[in-house]
């Protein structure tokens, strides 16, 4: 990118140089040929939320719109596998949902749309597809279209096709916006305050998206909810190497022995580990078939926070995640059950904020009725949406075709009272 300096007079500014911004950067310049675009981020691109993602995807999703909106970002993602070789190493080997239930009619039923679904069931099917699940583990439902990516490698190929075609990015902190006949951005950078000006403004702050948004006079109903993650060296090779991700499905318990549930319980900062914990636990390995390193999460945390600077700072990082997680690992994958007592010599334990609406929908389009337009609250899946979402931004900004799903993903739904009200009423909104 070429460093911007100076003063600047741009067509469009986009705020955020996560994932989203660079895939809206993205499809304006390479799709649409906009050549007068300009990346804003105080931080270096992909290096805030976009860099804590587990970097998984799938198309199973409890209602249509998402899964016509991720089908898309796939579609998106395979081509450009395609084009650069697979550079950003897309795979494709599922996502394996495990359940003790004996019967899970109502868990396939809440599966929308026409997705390619496996079920596997009884235990010694299971056992041989699957040898490392748990014994308790009755249905196996396998979602085929999912699998990983690296999004910091398809950030940086997004990044260098932008380059090719002309994009520029600029270091620094977007301060104000003013709103005149242009917007006009003020910028602090490390060569003092900068301003832009531009005719329209994107708004791609990921987990700060409202303090931009409220530059521009509008407040978002968006919530930044901290979820964390560990990657730990599987010295043991508990988890195979072809493994897929594996998500648990069902609620649970965390194993204590009984001296150590009544130490929980007398602690009023502690007591609700001995309470059943949400579903959700979920495990794969990391760094392909040759590397030893392994990835749990588990976004069991519901605390609204603010958005912080730095993310290690954020209090809600709580030092017990690390044995929390292993322990809800190992219920449904018990080769990891001599990590909880001796736990792992070598982990990095991180965490990032998901940025969500209530109804965990994004809001991609224009923010006002000016040319503001936003592409926001990704929350725990902007790495397999952005491809859908820069797309969708761009043609927006664009005047570009729109998908079906369009109207149900801008900010439009929010006055859509009968939708509002399904969502509302929906209690699987696709978390994980
Ligand atoms: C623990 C965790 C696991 C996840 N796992 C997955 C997963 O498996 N699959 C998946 O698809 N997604 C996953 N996600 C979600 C995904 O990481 C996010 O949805 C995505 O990264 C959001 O991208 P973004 O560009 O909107 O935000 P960000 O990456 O946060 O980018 C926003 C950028 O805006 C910049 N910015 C903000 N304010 C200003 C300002 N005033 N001036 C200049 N710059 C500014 C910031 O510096 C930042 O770089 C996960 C997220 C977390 C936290």
């Amino acid at each position: 990118m070429i460093p911007a300096n100076s003063d600047q007079d741009v067509e469009i500014a986009i705020v955020g140089a996560g994932i989203a911004g660079i895939a809206v950067a993205y499809y304006l310049c390479v799709k649409h040929k906009r050549r007068s675009v300009l990346l804003i981020d105080s931080r270096q691109p992909m290096s805030y939320t976009s860099a804590q993602s587990g970097d998984n995807y799938r198309n199973w999703w409890p209602h249509r719109t998402m899964v016509d909106f991720i089908n898309d970002s796939i579609d998106e993602m395979d081509r450009l596998a395609q084009d650069s070789n697979n550079i950003f190493h897309m795979s494709r080997a599922g996502y394996v949902l495990t359940t003790r239930q004996i019967d899970v009619a109502n868990i396939v039923d809440a599966i929308a749309g026409d997705i390619d679904v496996g079920v596997i069931n009884g235990r010694n099917a299971i056992r041989a597809q699957y040898p490392y699940l748990s014994a308790e583990i009755n249905n196996v439902i396998h979602i085929r279209r999912g699998g990983d990516i690296s999004g910091q490698q398809l950030g940086q190929y997004l990044l260098g096709k932008l380059r090719a075609v002309g994009g520029k990015r600029m270091q620094g902190q977007v301060t104000s916006i003013h709103n005149g006949a242009r917007y006009c951005l003020e910028v602090t950078t490390r060569g003092g305050v900068r301003s832009v000006d531009a005719a329209i403004v994107v708004n791609a702050a990921g987990p700060f998206v409202n303090v931009i948004s409220r530059m521009l006079g509008v407040e978002l109903p968006v919530t930044n909810i901290y979820q964390q993650k560990i990657a730990f060296e599987d010295q043991l090779k508990a988890v195979p190497r072809d493994m897929p991700f594996c998500i648990d499905l069902d609620a649970k318990q965390l194993g204590w022995t009984a001296e150590e549930k009544s130490l929980l319980a007398e602690d009023k900062e502690l007591d609700w580990l001995t309470a059943e914990l949400p579903p959700g636990t979920h495990c794969r390995p990391d760094g392909g078939p040759h590397g030893k390193w392994v990835k749990l999460g588990w976004a069991y945390n519901n605390r609204v926070s603010e958005a912080r600077d730095e993310l290690a700072d954020e209090p809600a990082i709580d030092s017990f995640f690390p044995e929390i997680v292993m322990r809800g690992a190992a219920a449904f994958i018990p080769g990891l059950l001599p990590y909880v007592a001796s736990p792992p010599v070598r982990y990095s334990h991180y965490g990032g904020y998901y940025t969500m609406t209530d109804e965990n929908w994004p809001l991609i389009g224009p923010l006002d009725n000016n040319a503001a337009f936003v592409v926001a609250a990704l929350s725990g899946f902007g790495s397999m949406a952005a491809c859908a979402a820069g797309k969708l931004c761009a043609a927006h900004i664009c005047g570009g075709d729109l998908p079906s799903y369009a109207g149900n993903l801008s900010m439009a739904r929010l006055t859509n009272k009968a939708l509002m009200v399904e969502l509302a009423a929906t209690s699987n909104k696709g978390l994980l």
